[in-house]
């Protein structure tokens, strides 16, 4: 019980999950601290400043079927700060190629409305385009949640069902590299046909992309903090937690500085870190969780002096450049000297993590340079790289069955994370739905009681 007479939950990590998590539990009636060992909110999804630019430290998009996390922004007041395209519409860019594109009509209902798309993309040949439609159609009627679709890779199932390298490339990949930062070959099939069911199956409208038009931590640490604020949540940065001690009657949360009591902790922090946090009594399968290992992004910034494509962002086949996007007015780079501020996004990345900076630049403006023939000509000003070894958990076949639901063996304890069993990627999405699966654990501090004496006795 707290100071204001109330009782207490302790949240670890200010990712999405871990906010998520805080503002449940405070509209719960909990009194509530969040513990988080950067100075900064927002977990992995960030932003910096660097030479009077804003620079996200990877490009996130994010679909019309994130609910929870578009919910999550309502909550906190910053919907309008991602801005949505009125349909799924990607162009699709080839060296030396007319551009192709992805789009969908502004009318039917799914999965129709996925032909005229299909039947548009001139990358494949229409028997090509005819097998991609019949291989949907069957992933459609796939379970995702059925731990056997998830021990076959999403390669394994295109090779079996007619999807030769070329459109494996050129239409799978396209979505599934960045949806699931993992090449399609070793991608779970159950995450694949979560992403495609859900985000192109199901609802004509799921699949629009939105981009963030602010600096990511505008959103999940400025806007968040207020938001915070309003709920009554402590926030505590800079405080790592070292231990979480757990009894019959509640939690102890060490840091550096000393310790907290509660009588309730979510943990929202990556696996590693929630392995090594909690005592095995709380997660006797906490060894498990190493196995989902990670995967890197690295993106590539590129400042023109001039600009080089009117398009927002687009994707590439038979480049090194997977997507691009625009980021000259998010990142502050809209002067009036007219230059333009590029992004290149490369998932599934481990095999360039380690590439010098200059190699990359180079290899992407080059890249460019066959992309959009006005890159030829432009001089960049400025060339920059940014890594994240350990963007996600490695969505791979099999890796369904090691992610942890939010219950642990104690009822104390609950786990958040885009890692955990949400049955969604590792994502925006799928760090809030965690965060609101924990809180649901916990319950309400009266729900709360009433189950642990029960448990207790
Ligand atoms: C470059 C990049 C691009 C991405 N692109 C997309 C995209 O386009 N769309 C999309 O939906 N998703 C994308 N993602 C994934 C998305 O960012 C993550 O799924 C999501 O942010 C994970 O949130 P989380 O709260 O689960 O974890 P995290 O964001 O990792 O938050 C965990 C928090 O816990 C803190 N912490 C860790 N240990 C401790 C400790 N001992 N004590 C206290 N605090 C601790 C950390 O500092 C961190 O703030 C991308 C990720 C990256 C890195």
């Amino acid at each position: 019980m707290s100071a204001r007479g109330r009782h207490r939950a302790v949240v670890v990590g200010a990712g999405l999950a871990g906010t998520a998590a805080c503002l449940d539990l405070a509209a719960r009636g909990w009194d509530v601290t969040l513990l988080e060992s950067r100075s900064r909110l927002g977990g992995r999804a960030y932003s910096f400043s660097r030479d009077g630019l804003e620079v996200d430290t990877g490009q996130h998009v994010v679909l019309r079927c994130y609910e929870e996390y578009l919910g999550l922004l309502g909550r906190m007041g910053v919907t309008s700060l991602v801005g949505f395209q009125d349909r799924m519409d990607i162009p699709v860019l080839r060296p030396g190629a007319r551009p192709a594109r992805l789009r969908r009509t502004r009318t039917g209902p799914a999965p129709l409305h996925l032909l005229p798309t299909l039947a548009g993309y001139s990358v494949l040949t229409p028997t090509e385009r005819a097998g991609a439609v019949r291989a949907m159609l069957a992933l459609r009627r796939l379970d995702p949640d059925d731990p056997a679709t998830d021990r076959q890779s999403l390669g394994g199932w295109l090779r079996a069902h007619g999807q030769g390298a070329r459109v494996r490339e050129a239409l799978w990949g396209l979505v599934v590299v960045p949806a699931l930062n993992i090449d399609v070959e070793a991608a779970s099939l159950a995450l694949a046909a979560r992403v495609f069911r859900t985000g192109l199956l199901e609802r004509a409208t799921a699949g629009d992309i939105g981009v963030p038009e602010a600096p990511l931590s505008a959103l999940h640490d400025e806007a968040a903090r207020r938001s915070l604020a309003r709920a009554g949540v402590r926030v505590r940065t800079r405080e790592r937690v070292s231990a979480v001690e757990v009894t019959e009657e509640g939690c102890t949360v060490r840091t550096a500085d000393g310790e907290t009591a509660a009588d309730a902790v979510v943990t929202a922090v990556p696996h590693d870190q929630a392995a090594r946090l909690l005592p095995v009594q709380v997660a006797p399968r906490k060894e498990e969780w190493a196995t989902l290992g990670s995967s890197a992004i690295v993106n590539v910034h590129l400042r023109y002096d001039r600009p080089v494509t009117d398009l927002p962002f687009g994707a590439t086949v038979g480049s090194p450049v997977q997507w691009f996007f625009d980021r000259t007015r998010t990142g502050g780079a809209d002067d009036p000297a007219g230059g333009q501020y590029l992004v290149v996004s490369l998932s599934a990345a481990d095999d360039v993590l380690d590439e010098p900076a200059e190699r990359l630049v180079d290899v992407h403006r080059r890249a460019m340079a066959d992309l959009f023939p006005r890159a030829a000509g432009a001089r960049l000003v400025d060339g920059f790289v940014t890594r994240e070894p350990r963007a996600t958990f490695r969505q791979c076949a099999g890796s369904a069955a090691r992610r942890p639901p939010a219950a642990t063996a104690s009822p104390h304890v609950a786990l958040a994370g885009a890692w955990t069993a949400t049955g969604w990627p590792d994502t925006l999405e799928g760090a809030v739905r965690s965060g609101l699966a924990a809180t649901r654990v916990i319950g309400s501090p009266t729900t709360h009681r009433t189950e642990r004496s029960v448990m207790v006795r």
